[in-house]
């Protein structure tokens, strides 16, 4: 028996690059690139209402992530957050898009990316592969387009693709053929869901082709729903304190934790952006301790079972499980 949050071996599969880059790393590439930085917009207000509003603090760390140096350095910075989180596996998402404001193009991004996680393994050891996003609010010909990219570049590190960017105004049905020419090229794919109270949206992401869901808290409460993600093997990806500050939930209850549980409905906890929401993962945990709403056997468990839907080969998988996971 683990003695400690600390002392588990974790899986983390829901973590955004510009959201989690640190705090000090976003202020000495501020420096370096001699660009003002407004500190209190980079994370998120105790006042925040909504996704929208959460949002808005991407604006201003993207400022500083628009070279092929930061992005490299941004990389290794979050996943050594995470190996202090004893985090053995991470998917770390990014959206090249929003990194082409000062005329990087797709192929520096993709080489300045990939070389973080190079440098980022070789230091820590852990394992790590990479999401791609596209934005929801982008023109479905650039989300095709990058698709298209992605199967071309065929990179040893991209293991799925993902939409991200306000879910409200670009339910799944508004980008449905965006999300089929991705699924149609064979990437994995997980799909942010369910985060701004729309139930409908986390069955639609499911019936468009989604493995995972990003959130999905938005049917934590209907059982129908969460049996139906279990009869498919669909892992929900949830972020508790990034959910309540976007307003996803009221409240640690409205995760259901104690039914998903009970159910065995596959579910695991992640830090979504571990600087805009001023979080690690052992944090998120120990508030869930906190309120009593998993024990540390069942934080062990949940780690374990996610290996079987991290987007990983099966030589990968048996590899992670028998020497990372221990
Ligand atoms: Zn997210």
């Amino acid at each position: 028996m683990k003695k400690c949050i600390q002392d588990i071996s974790k899986v983390e599969l829901h973590c955004h690059l510009d959201g989690s880059i640190s705090s000090d790393l976003i202020k000495q590439l501020a420096a370096e690139q001699q660009i003002a930085l407004i500190e209190e917009n980079l994370i998120v207000s105790e006042s925040c209402e909504s996704l929208d509003e959460y949002l808005q603090c991407f604006d201003e760390i993207l400022k500083v992530l628009q070279t092929a140096d930061s992005l490299k350095r941004a990389v290794v910075d979050v996943v050594k957050q995470a190996e202090s989180d004893n985090v053995k596996y991470i998917e770390v998402r990014f959206a090249p898009m929003l990194h082409m404001e000062k005329g990087l193009g797709l192929t520096e991004i993709f080489e300045a990316v990939e070389a973080g996680v190079e440098a980022a393994i070789a230091t820590t050891g852990i394992k790590v592969n990479l999401l791609v996003c596209a934005m929801r609010q982008q023109e479905a010909t650039v989300n095709t387009a990058l698709f298209d990219y992605l199967q071309q570049r065929d990179s040893q590190f991209v293991c799925g693709i993902d939409f991200a960017g306000p879910e409200a105004p670009f339910p799944p049905n508004t980008i449905e053929s965006q999300i089929e020419h991705g699924v149609n090229k064979g990437f994995n794919l997980t799909l942010h869901a369910g985060e701004c109270g729309c139930m409908h949206n986390v069955m639609e992401s499911i019936r468009l082709g989604a493995k995972r869901i990003g959130h999905g808290v938005a049917i934590n409460r209907d059982e129908l729903a969460l049996q139906e993600v279990k009869a498919q093997g669909i892992l929900l990806e949830m972020c508790p304190k990034s959910n309540i500050q976007t307003k996803a939930i009221r409240d640690l209850s409205d995760l259901n934790l104690s039914y998903l549980l009970k159910e065995e409905i596959p579910f695991l906890i992640n830090t979504d952006n571990r600087t805009v929401t001023q979080t690690s993962l052992n944090e998120e945990y120990e508030l869930l301790l906190q309120h009593n709403l998993i024990t540390l056997e069942q934080i062990e468990t949940i780690n374990k079972n996610a290996i079987d839907y991290a987007f990983l080969s099966d030589s990968e998988r048996r590899y992670i499980k028998s020497n990372l996971m221990s």
